[in-house]
C-alpha cells in the first residue's frame, strides 16, 4: 500500500489535484472535508455539530474527525493506498493516523505540499464561493478565519512529517497540468 498526505491551506487546490491523482494510482480519496459536508447534507447529529463550527472557519475537534477517518479505513481494508486530502490537520490528528496505520503494517509513503500565497489563496476562495454552494467560501471573514487556523494549528503538521523525511513543497501557482506533473514526479520517485 502507498498512502499519500496532499498538504495545503484552505484554496491551495487539494480537490482538484486529488480527483486527478486517484484517477492515474486508483487511490482512495478520503477527504474530511467532504466527509463532513455529506455528514451536514444528510443531517446527521455529526453533521449538525461539524456546521457550526465550519461555519465559522474552525475546525471540527479532533475526535470527530479521526473517528471518521478510522472508520473509512476499516471500509477499505483492501484499497491499494489512501490520498489524504485535508487531514491531518493538527499534529494530534497525525499522530492518531500514523497510529491508525500502524496497525495495518503501512504508514505515509510521501507528504506533498502545495505552496500558494495568501491573497492567492483569497482570491480562488471567493471565486469559487461564487458557484461551489459552500457557505464556509463566500464570506472573506470567514476565509481569512480559516487561513488563521492553518497558520495556528495545522502548519506544524508539516513539522511532524519532517522528522520522518516525508515532506516534499511543490509550488501550488500556475497551471492545474503543471502542478499536477510536478506532484506526480515526486510520487512516481517514491512509490517504487
Ligand atoms: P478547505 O481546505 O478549503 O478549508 P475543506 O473542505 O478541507 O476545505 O474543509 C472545510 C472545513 O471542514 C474546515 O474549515 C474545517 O472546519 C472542517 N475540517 C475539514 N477537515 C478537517 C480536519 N481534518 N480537522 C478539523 N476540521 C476539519
Amino acid at each position: 500500500m502507498f498512502h499519500i498526505i496532499l498538504f495545503g491551506p484552505p484554496g491551495s487546490g487539494k480537490g482538484t489535484q486529488s480527483e486527478k491523482l486517484i484517477a492515474e494510482y486508483g487511490l482512495i480519496h478520503l477527504s474530511t472535508g467532504n466527509l463532513l459536508r455529506s455528514e451536514i447534507a444528510n443531517k446527521t447529529a455529526l453533521g449538525l455539530e461539524a456546521k457550526s463550527v465550519m461555519d465559522k472557519g474552525q475546525l471540527v475537534p479532533d475526535e470527530v474527525v479521526i473517528g471518521m477517518i478510522s472508520s473509512q479505513l476499516d471500509a477499505h481494508a483492501d484499497a491499494k493506498g489512501f490520498l489524504f486530502d485535508g487531514f491531518p490537520r493538527t499534529v494530534a490528528q497525525a499522530e492518531a493516523l500514523d497510529k491508525l496505520l500502524k496497525l495495518k503494517n503501512s504508514g505515509i509513503g510521501v507528504f506533498l505540499a502545495l505552496d500558494v500565497s495568501e491573497e492567492e489563496l483569497v482570491k480562488r476562495l471567493l471565486g469559487r464561493g461564487l458557484t461551489s454552494g459552500r457557505s464556509d467560501d463566500t464570506d472573506e471573514a470567514v476565509i481569512r478565519a480559516r487561513i488563521t487556523e492553518y497558520n495556528a494549528k495545522t502548519t506544524a503538521v508539516a513539522d511532524y512529517y519532517k522528522q520522518f523525511d516525508k515532506v516534499v513543497n511543490v509550488p501550488g501557482e500556475g497551471s492545474i497540468d503543471d502542478i499536477y506533473a510536478s506532484l506526480k514526479t515526486q510520487i512516481d520517485a517514491r512509490m517504487h
